[in-house]
């Protein structure tokens, strides 16, 4: 088979499973919560944006004024000349908010995770990550040369097994914080407890967490009262921007400096990007009303959906992730487009991103909504599905 042929016969098989995805195209001038598309206007119950900050006016006015500073580019790697003095006051920004030594700049989450897992995990090492982490994870644990298990969603006894199995290796233990198709939150007193046990290191991907939950929206290891060894923060979701951090020990983060090849090999992001974040970690810390917001709404969906006999069609999560089960394919579609013509844009989540025969509607809901918004959705719910 040729190239052509070989492509094209993957992408019928995609189409055949009902599992062909698309991009829409979103237009400019519709903030949130709205999106607008192939020229009709929904609401956004899709994106990550959970406080409404890509559209802060404090925070896009000092990205503005640090361009005018700084230019639009970092013009180098973090190692050559793409370090500036704003990527700096960010990281130690971050160190001494979240209770670190160091914090690390990455242009995204997937480079934090592929670089932290590739760069600590040599061939006589362990990775143990629950069976839901990102994409990105389990991407750059299948490129390392380290024994790599996975243990079924949040079963931490299997954990214990694995960890107990592996005494006497280096090991690392990986979780997301709040997990991004399910909603749901990790029990971090227990990871770092077990991890305590048997001298494993404890990563978490705070990912959804960051920004939404804990004291001040520190994250979700904040809220449980716990430290893991290695943070992972993004801010292309509740900060409502883009990049990403590792937060970690000065050890740890000298280390990545010099073995780290997302950060030795790639442009350090914008430096006017590096001073929008610092604005956007200035609304975070100061945004109980916003979380209380985001609060409010959960409990309104969830009380309306129950109200309307649905409530088992939902996942447990008590985060703005809210998925509704559908599934096959062919049906969390159609919900997906019976919302759509309703004008609520909502999106089916298909394996493989989710396990087979479980797709489903990941509904997010944000603090840009407002009450009658959420009404809007169950009602749609209700009448869709
Ligand atoms: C979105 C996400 C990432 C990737 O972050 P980007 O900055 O979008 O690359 C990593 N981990 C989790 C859990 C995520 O949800």
């Amino acid at each position: 088979m040729n190239w052509n042929t070989h492509l094209q016969a993957a992408l019928a098989a995609r189409a055949q499973a009902q599992a062909y995805r698309r991009r829409t195209v979103r237009r400019a001038g519709t903030p949130p919560p709205y999106l607008e598309s192939g020229g009709v206007r929904y609401l956004n119950f899709a994106g990550n944006d959970y406080l409404g900050l890509s559209r802060d006016a404090a925070v896009i006015a000092a990205w503005q004024q640090a361009l005018a500073d700084y230019g639009c580019g970092s013009g180098g790697s973090p190692l050559v000349c793409g370090h500036t003095d704003a990527h700096e006051y960010l990281e130690t920004q971050l160190a001494g908010w979240l209770g670190y030594e160091r914090a690390l700049l990455f242009p995204s989450g997937y480079a934090a995770n592929q670089a932290v897992l590739l760069g600590l995990l040599g061939k006589d090492d362990v990775l143990l990550a629950d069976k839901f982490c990102h994409a990105s994870m389990q991407e750059a644990a299948a490129l390392s040369p380290a024994v790599y298990r996975r243990f079924a969603h949040q079963r931490y006894e299997v954990l214990e097994q694995q960890l107990a199995a592996a005494q006497g290796r280096r090991v690392l233990v990986a979780s997301e914080g709040v997990f991004s198709m399910d909603g749901d939150k990790a029990d971090i007193g227990r990871l770092k407890t077990l991890c305590r046990r048997y001298g494993a290191w404890l990563l978490i991907d705070d990912a959804h967490g960051f920004g939404v939950c804990g004291p001040q929206g520190r994250g979700s290891a904040a809220e449980a009262g716990e430290q893991p060894d290695i943070l992972v923060v993004t801010f292309g979701k509740a900060a409502g921007l883009m990049g990403a951090a590792v937060l970690c020990s000065h050890t740890v983060a000298e280390y990545l400096v010099q073995f780290a090849r997302h950060l030795v090999y790639s442009t350090a992001f914008p430096p006017a990007q590096a001073a929008a974040l610092s604005a956007a970690i200035g609304r975070i810390q100061a945004a109980d009303d916003l979380r209380a917001k985001l609060q409010r709404h959960i409990r309104c969906f969830q009380t309306a959906l129950a109200q309307g006999g649905l409530a088992e069609r939902l996942l447990p999560s008590e985060t703005a992730i809210q998925p509704f089960v559908c599934g096959s394919n062919e049906s969390a579609l159609a919900a997906a487009e019976a919302l759509r013509s309703r004008g609520l844009y909502v999106p089916a989540i298909r394996p493989p991103t989710v396990p087979a025969g479980r797709a489903q509607l990941r509904i997010t809901l944000s603090a840009a909504h407002e009450t009658r918004h959420i009404e809007a959705l169950v009602k749609g719910l209700q009448d869709a599905v």
